[in-house]
């Protein structure tokens, strides 16, 4: 029976806000903190290897102990951000939070001051195996890494350098107001409503939405110019000062991909331009259009969308997970049945979606703001996926319970495609199948070819920024001609597109992050072709994936599915799954 309250119930965590169980473990972190600190503040590289191991699970206790409360007041501001109570739990929760991190920080530090050959006699220990891929994960910037004195300075200096350009980046795109007829009526939009008229029907409406999104930007170019300008200098000058090779070194260094494998990952990704090229093309065509502008690639190619009830969308995507393992359904059920998931809309709730895996100790969340489309659908087979993971790698201690940020993604999409392949599987109707396959493969477009467009654009960006200023013709042109690669003939760039890149945050708040989504995209691809091959013996090695957690390198992970990601050929497995969407699609026309 589907469960009918749709709120989830955070008694589960603690009775209530004002509950002496909360009030007793939020009380006692301080000095749980004080007596870290005073046991073993400059005395790490002292310690021998029994009780550096020890020290380590102490800190891994203190922080599974606080994950509890700060989780369950993170949930409750989600849920309701207008609620007084919930507003000064969250804001009391945030400051004590700051001051512990304040307290332990030193604990990192020393960890990575580690001597070579302390870490290797730590490591030869036979418990220390769980914790190595946790030191290393510290270890690794310590060749990046200055003297105290001096990055203590650089934070100092980074309020007015980087940080400052970032915040007027922020104020300045939030500032923005935009004004458009639609319907007959001129009115002011958000950025958010004119980006998502490009899923409007008429083709005027399109072009119009994106032209006065982009030209409101290009207004202000001034800005925008000094904002990119300088962050590529900081960067720069920042890469010297801690030995960088390039400027893409320090991300591929925090996401354990070594550098030729992400230039791989690209250069396979470019040669596959032409299957999304294939795509605009028939796009055109079903859209009736000689050629597509980049300002139609989301138009709707059906009249009317499928709308589904939560119930319906619940048991499909319970199905989905059951057919493929059985046991993955019970375990994405039970948010449902134990009320661990929040669905619909309010005023104050958060919005957007998101899944909390808390700690290995407590069972995980899911937030969702459901209103009936396909879109709505796909998003909670999304975040279940995220909970199964988050209920599968309890497994693992604290300290490896989430996922490498690389492989945070691979089970969200996984089910997504579970669901995916259901749905077609049980369509009949041409016409529904034809939008089912558009959706993804939009999906996928935009999340492997278009990010690798970005990311060649922000390393050209870089890399020209060290030999001078940049004039915005200049950015325009390198854009410009990035894009054009993807594009090919199949796509017209409207004039507006020039202004483009300006309002990309990722490139402001993540340098080089957009990456990040084609190595996950073309994981979960490759690894769902592997399983339409393999069918069940390819699942255990699936599950001891998923199991893993944090506890290894994206590498070492992906090979317990079978998977070597530094092999060539396993890019472009992941396009073959594309490219084979494609030729679905055509049987539909
Ligand atoms: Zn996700």
């Amino acid at each position: 029976m589907p469960n009918h309250d749709l709120t989830w119930n955070t008694r589960l965590l603690y009775p209530a806000p004002d509950s002496p169980e909360l009030e007793a473990d939020l009380g006692s972190f301080q000095q749980l903190a004080a007596d870290f600190r005073t046991a073993y503040f400059d005395k790490v590289a002292a310690l021998d290897t029994g009780a550096l191991l020890a020290a380590i699970q102490e800190y891994e206790a203190l922080q599974t102990r606080m994950a509890k409360p700060f989780c369950y007041a993170h949930l409750l501001f989600a849920a309701d951000s207008g609620n007084e109570t919930y507003r000064a739990l969250s804001q009391r929760c945030s400051e004590l939070g700051s001051t512990l991190s304040q307290q332990l920080l030193f604990f990192d530090l020393e960890l990575m001051e580690l001597s070579d050959p302390r870490f290797e006699s730590f490591c030869a220990h036979p418990e220390a195996g769980e914790y190595i891929h946790f030191l290393e994960g510290i270890r690794k910037f310590r060749p990046h890494t200055l003297k105290e004195n001096e990055e203590r300075l650089l934070t100092r200096k980074d309020l007015t350098g980087v940080r400052a350009f970032t915040k007027l980046f922020d104020e300045l795109s939030a500032s923005l107001k935009y004004r458009m007829e639609l319907d007959g009526e001129e009115r002011d939009f958000t950025g958010e409503e004119l980006l998502s008229l490009l899923h409007h029907t008429s083709p005027d409406v399109r072009f119009r939405a994106m032209t006065v999104f982009l030209e409101r930007h290009g207004e202000h170019g001034i800005v925008f110019n000094a904002v990119f300008n300088n962050m590529a200098l900081d960067h720069g000058q920042e890469m010297e000062l801690r030995s960088y090779r390039t400027p893409i070194q320090p991300t591929n260094i925090g996401n354990e991909i070594p550098d030729d494998a992400v230039e791989h990952l690209m250069s396979v990704t470019e040669a596959n331009y032409g299957l999304a090229q294939e795509y605009f093309r028939i796009k055109a065509g079903m859209l009736k259009m000689d050629k597509l502008r980049n300002c139609d690639i989301y138009a709707p190619v059906a009249e009317a969308e499928r709308n589904y009830t939560f119930a319906e969308a619940q048991e499909l995507v319970v199905a989905s997970y059951r057919d493929y393992d059985p046991e993955f359904g019970t375990i994405v059920d039970a948010f449902f049945t134990e009320r661990r998931v929040d669905v619909l809309p309010r005023t104050g709730k958060s919005g957007g979606a998101f899944a909390m895996g808390i700690s290995p100790v407590i069972p995980p969340f899911l937030l969702l703001n459901y209103t009936g489309t396909l879109r709505d659908l796909a998003t909670i087979a999304h975040e279940a996926g995220h909970g199964l993971h988050f209920v599968i790698s309890q497994k693992q201690k604290m300290l490896n319970y989430h996922a490498p940020l690389p492989l945070a993604e691979t089970a969200s999409v996984f089910g997504e495609m579970l669901l995916t392949r259901r749905l077609l599987d049980n369509e009949q109707d041409p016409v529904v199948r034809r939008s089912l396959l558009c959706a993804k493969i939009e999906d996928i477009i935009a999340t492997t070819f278009r990010q690798t467009v970005l990311t060649r654009f922000e390393l050209r960006l870089h890399n020209e920024r060290g030999s001078g200023l940049l004039s915005n013709d200049r950015i325009a042109e390198i854009w410009l001609e990035e894009n054009g690669k993807l594009y090919g003939d199949s796509v017209e760039m409207i004039p507006a597109y020039r202004w483009g890149w300006s309002y990309i945050s990722h490139f402001i708040h993540s340098r080089f992050y957009c990456y990040s989504y084609t190595f996950a995209e073309l994981l979960v691809l490759a690894l769902f072709q592997k399983y339409r091959e393999e069918g069940d013996s390819f699942k255990p090695g699936y599950r001891t994936l998923l199991e893993s957690g944090g506890a290894l390198s994206p590498a070492d992970t992906a090979r317990l599915a079978g998977i070597d990601i530094t092999d060539g050929g396993f890019w472009q497995k992941g396009y073959n799954a594309l490219a084979i969407l494609i030729e679905e699609l055509k049987l539909t026309l």
